[in-house]
Order: structure tokens, then sequence, then C-alpha cells
């Protein structure tokens, strides 16, 4: 049947066309009490256990549709690439391509940030701020009835969230090196790229690594306009998936790379004050020539970073230049001053 959540309906169209070696597995599946919702995951490319992977991530927050909207027009892309373009094919046998297109679909249906009991899914890590955060954007366990709720204390992971983290955990097995992007819309007026940590200050061990990738960027993507920089420049929260799923790979010696895509959507509120007439609009483009635009612009980026997932041996720093480049890389974005 299909799905009357219109993301979730492009995502089975997309599966309806039957692209041989195109994987779908059902990691949830969420009800509203109305209508079933599946928390399902696409998975492209090889099966084959170490082979790097790159994992595309979209609707974490309910209201933030262009972010599922951006990954499931990327996800048509590649899939109708793979009907003709032998060369793809070939990339692809040596990387594990996964995507995830809406992860919060009770919270899209109903038009909400968090899931069908209110949970903010990216405060919800059991895991506390390192330094001190904005009360109560950056989490609070006061009630549901306010945005950033973290949920109740001491409970076990919301289903999407545990879901996020079983796949999440699941590929860092499997792989010498798992790159996710998670896309997001609402925050500033510039495109962002945010790698951890969320909840403190602190540089990250990776921090060259996303150095490195910062450079490739930069010459392989020029006039690009992201800033890549760390989460925590900009404000800190309790309970963030990605910092928990790092945390965790760093404890087992798994490289997780996480990415936080923030669009910006208050430059298409400054085009256009009216969106403000509905909450929606503070998070999503309203007039269709600019919702074409963003998914359009976000194509490459998305390319660029599954490529460089694929060959990372080519561009990550190598042992003999790691502790030069992080001290570079400190010196970047930690001691400006
Ligand atoms: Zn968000």
């Amino acid at each position: 049947m299909q799905s009357t959540l219109s993301e979730l309906a492009e995502l089975q169209r997309l599966l309806r066309l039957d692209i041989p070696g195109v994987r779908r597995e059902t990691l949830a599946q969420l009800s509203d009490g109305s209508e079933q919702y599946p928390v399902d995951a696409v998975f492209l490319g090889s099966d084959r256990p170490n082979v790097p992977t790159f994992l595309l991530v979209g609707g974490v927050h309910g209201v933030e549709r262009i972010g599922s909207q951006v990954v499931l027009a990327y996800l048509n892309s590649l899939l109708h690439r793979l009907i003709w373009d032998q060369q793809l094919q070939m990339v692809l046998d040596n990387v594990r391509f996964v995507c995830l297109p809406v992860l919060n679909p009770v919270g899209m249906a109903r038009q909400h940030r968090g899931n069908v009991n209110g949970v903010d899914l990216m405060r919800n890590a059991p895991i506390d701020a390192f330094d001190s955060i904005t009360w109560p954007f950056g989490g609070q366990r006061l009630t549901r009835h306010l945005p950033w709720f973290r949920g109740g204390l001491g409970k076990p992971l919301e289903m999407e969230a545990q879901a996020l983290c079983d796949l999440v955990e699941r590929l860092c097995e499997q792989s010498p090196i798992v790159m996710a992007l998670d896309v997001h819309s609402g925050f500033g007026t510039q495109d962002r790229l945010w790698f951890p940590m969320a909840g403190t200050r602190q540089p990250v061990p990776h921090i060259a690594d996303y150095y490195a990738l910062k450079k490739l960027l930069k010459h392989s993507h020029p006039n690009h306009r992201y800033l890549l920089e760390p989460q925590s420049h900009h404000y800190l929260c309790h309970g963030d998936l990605w910092d928990y799923l790092y945390l965790k790979a760093n404890s087992r010696q798994q490289t997780l790379l996480p990415l936080t895509l923030e669009l910006g959507s208050w430059r298409w509120v400054k085009k256009n004050p009216l969106q403000l007439r509905s909450f929606l609009g503070m998070f999503h483009p309203i007039k269709p020539h600019r919702v074409k635009r963003v998914l359009r612009e976000n194509l490459y980026l998305i390319e660029i970073l599954w490529r460089a997932s694929a060959n990372r041996e080519q561009w990550l720093p190598k042992e003999s230049q790691r502790q030069r480049m992080h001290k570079v890389a400190l010196k970047h974005w930690y001691q400006n001053d």
C-alpha cells in the first residue's frame, strides 16, 4: 500500500524500479495508531566485509523534510544511473552505500520535530554533554510538550534511535571505515558540515581526517559553499546520537567519521518571510523553484563524499603525516585567537 507520507511514497517508488543489486531492509516498524510507517534502509554496492561504507541519513527531525528530500533526490539519481553507467557499478563493487532517507516518519507525518513520544532523537542518546549547554535547546527532560525532549532518564533508546545505532554499529563492525552524512535544516543562513562533538568543545582525535576532508572538498568541489567545522563552535547539546556512536566506535578501535549537513534554512526565510506563517517554513523552503534548487545543489557533495569514502587510502593522512596534520587542524579550528 502506498504511504500517505510523500517521502515514504517516493522511497517505495524508487524501490519498485527493481534495480539489480539494490537491497531493502526494514530496521523498525512504527505506528501512529492509524498508519504503519517502516524505517527502511537501502543497501547498494558491495556486501563483502572489509569494504568501506558510506551512510546517508535524512529525516531525523520530522519538520526538516528537505533533508529527506535531498537524500531521496540523490538516491533517485544513483539508481537511475545504475541502469546505464557500468563504471559506476564497478566503483560500487568496492564500497557499501547505505541510505536511510526517513528515520522519523511518524514525526514527519505529524509535522513534529520529535517522534511519536515527543522525543528529539538527536537528544536521545544516553550521554550528557561534558560542557554546559544552553537550556532547553541543548536537551531537556522536563516535558515532551517542549521541543528538545531527551526522553525519561534511564529509559531505553527510542525505536528510531535504536534502529540507527544498531545499523551504524553493524556497519562499523563490517567496515574498515564508515563515513556518514546526516542531512538536517534549520540553522543559520549558510550550509554547514559539522563534525563531532556536539557535547564538548574539546577537539576529537580525528580532526586530522576532517582537515584532510576539508582540503579534498576545497579542491575537488571548487566554489562550494559548505563551512566544514566542529558542531561545538555553534552550540552544545546532550544526547547527540553521533557523539554516542563516535565515542563507541573509538572505544572499539573502529573508524566512524560522521558529518551533519545543516542546510541554512534562514536564507529561505529571508528571501520569503511569508514562510514564517507556517511552522514548517522555518525548516523547509516553500517555493517550488527553491526546493528544486536545494535538491540540485547538494547532489555533488554527496557524490564526492561517498567516492571519498571508497578511496580513503588516497587522501586520509598517513600515519607519518597524522601528527603534523593534527597540529594544523588544531590551529585552524581551535586556536584562532
Ligand atoms: Zn535537525
